[in-house]
C-alpha cells in the first residue's frame, strides 16, 4: 500500500490512477496531519510526499515519519519542484529516500516507485535474517563473491554463476580470465579497477558482459578489499547486481526526453544541447558548421484537408528522407547513431539538419539542394500522392553568428526569405535579411501605434464614365504618414498590418472614415459620388466586418448605395463558399461589389459567374502596355468581353495616357482610373474635384 500526500487534488487524481494502472495500492492524504493520522493505522511500504501542504509542510511530515518505529526503513519520496535543489539538499537531509520533481511524468514516477520499493525490500530483508537474506539477493539479482588475492581464484555464489551464464562446473575462477567476457569498451576500465582493488582501493562500476547463449547484461559491482594484520590486501568481497532492466529503462526514459516521439528524430531539447555541444567544439578546433533550419512548404493545407493522420505519416516520411540525404551526404560521418543526432525536429513541421566540420559553406547548399530533391519526389501515402516541399535557410559558424540563437535565429531569417522566393528552395543568411529584418521590426512597432496616433488618413481617385467623362466614383486609398520616414506606400504596411492583425481594426477605420467623408460632403452640399474601399482578406474573414460596416453606415446616416467594396481575386477565391455567404450578405446591405486587380490571380469562371459581383477592374499591369503590346491588348479584350457576358461593369485601372484612354473608350470599357485624370488626392482636394469650393482643413 502506497501513502500519497499532495494538497493538489488533480496531482492525488493522477497519480493515484497511474500508480493504480500499474498494480499498486494507494491511499490518499491531503495534507500532513491527515497524512501522520493514516500513517499511524495503517502499514504502508512506500510514502509519496509533496514538499509543500498547507498545515505542516512536507519537510516535517518526513521527519516525523522517520522517527515512528515503523517509518525507519520505509522508502520515502519526495514531490518537489523542477530545479528546486535546495528543497532536495533539504529533503535528503531529513531522511528522505529519493524525489521527482513537479510537472510529474506519470509513466518516470511508477517506475521510481518500483526501483525504490525494489531496493527497500533487499534492505529490510538484509536486516532481518540469513535467508531472507538468500531471497532478497535472488530478488535483487544480488550476487556475492569472493576474491582470495593469494590463490588467485575467485569464489562466486550461485546467483553470481547466473548473472554471469556460467555453470557450478567454473565455481573456481581465475579472476582476470573472467574479463574476457566483459565487452571491450568495458574491458580495461574493469581491468584497471580490479588491479587498483589488489592493491586495496574500493570500487564500484557498472560494465556489459555476453553471456555463452549470446545475450547480452549490464551488471553493477561492488567490491571492497579486506586487508590481514598486517596490511597486506588478502581477500576482496564483492557483490554484483543485474542492472539490465534498470539500465534499460534509464535508456528508455533518457530516448523519450530526447527524442521526437512522432518521427523518432532529435526534440528540441536534445538539439539546443547538439547545437551548444558542436559550437563549443567548433570554437575550439577553429572548424565550420552549418545550421540549415527547414520548414515544410504547406504542411497545415495538407493537414487541414486530409487529416492530422496523414499529416502525421507525411513527417515521418520526410524525417526518413531527411536522413537518407543526409546519409548519403559523404559530408557526415558514417556512424549510424551519429545521423539520429544531427537531424532533429524542433515540433510542427519545423526541421533542423546540424552540419559539423564544413571545410567550405558550398557544401551546405549541396546537402541542402540534396534535401530538397530527395523531399520533392512525390509521396505515396496510402491512397493519396503528394508532393511536399521544403524551403530551407542556411546560417554558417562561426561566419554569421558566434552563439546558438544568433545562429539559429538567422537560419529561420534564410528560411523566411527561401520561402518568400518562392519556396522548395534554400538560402544562404545575409546581412542584408538582418538590416530587412530590423527594419521590419520598427516597420511593425511604428504600425501598432499609427491608427490611435492619427497617422492614416485616405485619398481619393475618381473613376471617370468613358463616355461622358464625369466622375462617377472614386476609391478611397490609405495613406500612412509616419513621424520619420514621410508617406509609406500602402504597398509596404499592409501586408504586414495583415500579419500583426492590424489589418482588421484599420479596415474598420477606412470603412468608417469614407462613410463620415461622405456624410461630411453631403451635408455640405457637394454632389458626393459613390466612395469604394478596398478590404483584404482578412477584412473579409473577419468576424466583425458586416456589424461594423453596418454601424459605419447606420451612425452617419449614409445610404448603402454610396459604399463600395473592392476585394481581391484571391480574397475571394480562397475559400469559395464562405466567400460565396459574405458577399451575398454585403450585398443585402445594398453594397456594390468589385473585384480588384483582375485578371492577376486563377479566378475559376464557373465560380465566379455565382458571386453576385458588380464590376471587375482590369489590373494595371494590362493597361500598361497598352495599346501597343499585342497580348495586353487581347487580354484587356478578353476581360472585356467576359464581362460583358456576365453583365458585369468594367473599371480600368492606372491610365496614364490618351493612347490607353482611346484604346479603352474604342473597346466599350465603361469606367476608367488613372494619373491621366488624377492621382488619388487628399479629401480637401478631392472636394474641390468635385465641384465645390474650397474648404477649410
Ligand atoms: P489598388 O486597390 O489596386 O489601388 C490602385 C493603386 O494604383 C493605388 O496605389 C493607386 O494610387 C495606383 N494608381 C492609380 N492610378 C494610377 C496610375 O495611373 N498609374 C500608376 N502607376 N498607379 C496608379 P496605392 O495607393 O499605392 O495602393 C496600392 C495598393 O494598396 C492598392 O492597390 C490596394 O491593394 C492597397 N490599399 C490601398 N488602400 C488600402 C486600404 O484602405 N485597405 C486595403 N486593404 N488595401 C489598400
Ligand atoms: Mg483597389
Ligand atoms: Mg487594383
Amino acid at each position: 500500500m502506497i501513502l500519497l500526500v499532495d494538497d493538489d487534488v488533480m496531482v492525488r487524481l493522477m497519480a493515484a490512477e497511474a500508480l493504480i494502472a500499474s498494480g499498486f495500492e494507494v491511499m490518499e492524504a491531503a495534507d500532513g496531519e491527515q497524512a501522520l493520522e493514516l500513517f499511524d493505522r495503517h502499514e504502508f511500504s512506500l510514502v509519496l510526499l509533496d514538499v509543500s501542504l498547507g498545515g505542516i509542510d512536507g519537510f516535517e511530515v518526513c521527519r516525523q515519519m522517520r522517527e515512528r518505529p515503523h517509518g525507519r526503513s520505509l522508502p520515502i519520496i519526495m514531490l518537489t519542484g523542477m530545479d528546486d535543489t535546495h528543497s532536495i539538499d533539504s529533503a535528503y537531509s531529513l531522511g528522505a529516500t529519493d524525489f521527482v520533481t513537479k510537472p510529474l511524468n506519470w509513466t518516470l514516477l511508477v517506475y521510481r516507485v518500483r526501483y525504490a520499493l525494489r531496493a527497500a525490500h533487499t534492505v529490510a530483508d538484509l536486516e532481518t535474517s540469513e535467508r531472507r537474506l538468500a531471497v532478497a539477493q535472488r530478488v535483487a539479482r544480488l550476487g556475492g563473491w569472493l576474491w582470495h588475492v593469494d590463490e588467485d581464484r575467485c569464489e562466486r555464489s550461485k546467483i553470481c554463476l547466473d548473472l554471469w551464464g556460467d555453470t557450478p562446473s567454473s565455481l573456481h575462477e581465475e579472476p582476470f580470465g573472467l574479463l574476457s567476457r566483459v565487452l571491450s569498451p568495458d574491458r580495461q576500465h574493469l581491468r584497471e579497477a580490479m588491479e587498483r582493488a589488489r592493491e586495496g582501493e574500493a570500487y564500484q562500476m557498472s560494465f556489459r558482459v555476453q553471456r555463452d547463449e549470446g545475450t547480452v547484461v549490464t551488471l553493477y559491482e561492488q567490491a571492497l578489499p579486506v586487508r590481514d594484520e598486517f596490511g597486506r590486501v588478502v581477500r576482496i568481497e564483492g557483490v554484483t547486481q543485474d542492472v539490465t532492466e534498470r539500465e534499460q529503462a534509464q535508456r528508455r526514459i533518457r530516448f523519450l526526453a530526447y527524442h521526437d516521439s512522432l518521427t523518432g528524430l532529435a526534440n528540441r531539447q536534445m538539439f539546443r544541447e547538439m547545437l551548444d555541444h558542436t559550437l563549443a567544439r567548433s570554437q575550439r578546433t577553429g572548424s565550420r558548421c552549418a545550421l540549415l533550419y527547414l520548414d515544410l512548404d504547406r504542411l497545415k493545407r495538407i493537414n487541414d484537408s486530409y487529416g492530422h493522420t496523414l499529416g502525421d505519416q507525411i513527417l515521418r516520411e520526410v524525417a526518413s528522407r531527411l536522413l537518407a540525404s543526409i546519409r548519403s551526404a559523404d559530408l557526415v560521418a558514417h556512424d549510424d547513431s551519429l545521423h539520429e543526432e544531427v537531424v532533429a525536429r524542433l515540433g510542427g513541421d519545423e526541421f533542423t539538419v546540424l552540419l559539423t566540420d564544413l571545410s567550405r559553406a558550398e557544401d551546405a547548399a549541396r546537402v541542402a539542394a540534396r534535401i530538397c530533391a530527395e523531399l520533392g519526389r512525390p509521396l505515396q501515402v496510402t491512397h493519396v500522392e503528394l508532393v511536399v516541399t521544403a524551403s530551407i535557410g542556411i546560417a554558417i559558424f562561426p561566419d554569421n553568428g558566434a552563439d546558438p540563437e544568433t545562429l539559429l535565429r538567422h537560419a529561420d531569417m534564410a528560411m523566411y526569405a527561401a520561402k518568400q522566393r518562392g519556396r522548395n528552395t534554400y538560402e544562404f543568411f545575409t546581412e542584408a535579411m538582418q538590416q530587412q529584418a530590423v527594419e521590419r521590426l520598427s516597420l511593425e512597432q511604428d504600425l501598432a501605434r499609427a491608427l490611435e496616433s492619427g497617422q492614416f488618413s485616405l485619398h481619393y481617385q475618381p473613376q471617370v464614365d468613358s463616355a461622358s467623362g464625369r466622375i462617377v466614383s472614386a476609391e478611397a486609398l490609405l495613406r500612412w504618414e509616419h513621424p520619420q520616414r514621410g508617406m509609406v506606400s500602402p504597398v509596404q504596411f499592409i501586408p504586414v498590418a495583415e500579419e500583426t492583425g492590424l489589418i482588421v481594426p484599420l479596415g474598420e477605420w477606412v470603412v468608417l472614415t469614407a462613410c463620415r467623408q461622405m456624410a461630411e460632403w453631403r451635408q455640405a452640399g457637394l454632389p458626393v459620388v459613390p466612395v469604394a474601399v478596398n478590404l483584404s482578406a482578412h477584412n473579409f474573414r473577419s468576424d466583425s466586418l458586416l456589424t461594423s460596416i453596418a454601424h459605419a453606415l447606420e451612425s452617419t446616416g449614409l445610404p448603402s448605395s454610396y459604399l463600395h467594396v473592392e476585394l481581391t481575386e484571391s480574397a475571394v477565391m480562397q475559400e469559395p463558399a464562405a466567400a460565396m455567404k459574405t458577399l451575398g450578405a454585403l450585398k443585402a446591405i445594398g453594397l456594390k461589389l468589385s473585384i480588384d486587380d483582375f485578371g492577376t490571380g486563377y479566378s475559376s469562371l464557373s465560380t465566379l459567374k455565382q458571386f453576385p459581383i458588380d464590376l471587375l477592374k482590369i489590373d494595371r499591369s494590362f493597361v500598361r502596355d497598352l495599346p501597343e503590346d499585342g497580348s495586353s491588348a487581347s487580354i484587356v479584350e478578353a476581360i472585356l468581353a467576359l464581362a460583358n457576358a456576365l453583365g458585369l461593369g468594367v473599371v480600368a485601372e492606372g491610365v496614364e495616357t490618351a493612347a490607353q484612354r482611346d484604346f479603352l473608350c474604342s473597346r466599350r470599357c465603361g469606367l476608367m482610373q488613372g494619373y491621366l485624370f488624377s492621382k488619388p488626392l487628399p479629401a480637401d482636394g478631392f472636394a474641390r474635384l468635385l465641384g465645390a469650393v474650397p474648404r477649410q482643413a
